[in-house]
């Protein structure tokens, strides 16, 4: 898989070593697995994927973690790039909007022993003001726009990365806050993601 990433542009070697230290199958479900290591996203139950290797390492590249970064990830999913998260930085909130993938989400990560990250249930589009700020904010879902309270949340230096667009395609988007009220948005490939729900999402 690695060959392929880096084929695709993927040069960051601890997010490749990352994507190899996780084993992608233990997070699929039981009629997926044998296509775990394919470059493609599965149903992971409630309507919902898990996003495919080179979305998580083309996110997790933009979002340039450091050691010791506090990151959250919006949409934990099945809680494979909460775990891609986790090699690159002990301290990662994940939030998840769907309560039974967030309490399947939970199982998982404590069974395999991966419960550094603190998990929440509820509406992430509106961030975790309680945990704020945050040195990288990841997006799993697709936005409408750019939601105010995850830039508010970000810290001077913190990037917020995002898909942004319709229900077809978003374009994936890195916002880096340059000062209090300086934001930089950068614009990279499209892709086609779940929608974001919530608040700042598209109304569920
Ligand atoms: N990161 C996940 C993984 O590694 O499996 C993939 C996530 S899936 C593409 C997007 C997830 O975002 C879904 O699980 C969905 O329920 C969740 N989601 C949608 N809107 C949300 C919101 N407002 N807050 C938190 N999670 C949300």
């Amino acid at each position: 898989m690695a060959r392929e990433l880096r084929q695709r542009g993927i040069h960051d070697e601890r997010v490749l070593a990352a994507l190899q230290a996780v084993p992608r199958h233990l997070f699929f479900e039981p009629a997926f697995q044998d296509h775990a290591y394919q470059d493609k996203a599965f149903p992971i139950g409630e309507g919902q994927t898990i996003s495919q290797p080179y979305t998580v390492a083309f996110q997790t590249q933009l979002l340039n973690v450091q050691p010791t970064d506090r990151v959250l990830e919006v949409g934990t999913g099945s809680g494979y790039q909460c775990a891609v998260l986790l090699q690159l930085t002990p301290h990662v909130d994940s939030i998840e909007f769907n309560e039974v993938l967030y309490a399947r989400t939970r199982q998982r990560l404590a069974a395999l022993g991966a419960s550094g990250a603190a998990l929440h249930c509820g509406d992430g589009s509106v961030g975790l003001p309680a945990q704020a700020p945050f040195d990288g904010i990841l997006v799993t879902a697709g936005a409408p726009g750019l939601p105010p309270a995850l830039l508010r949340q970000l810290r001077v230096g913190g990037r917020l990365v995002i898909p942004v667009g319709n229900s077809q395609s978003q374009r994936m988007v890195r916002v880096t806050r340059e000062g209090p009220e300086a934001f930089v948005r950068e614009e990279f490939e499209e892709f086609r993601f779940v929608p974001l729900l919530g608040a700042s999402g598209w109304r569920s």
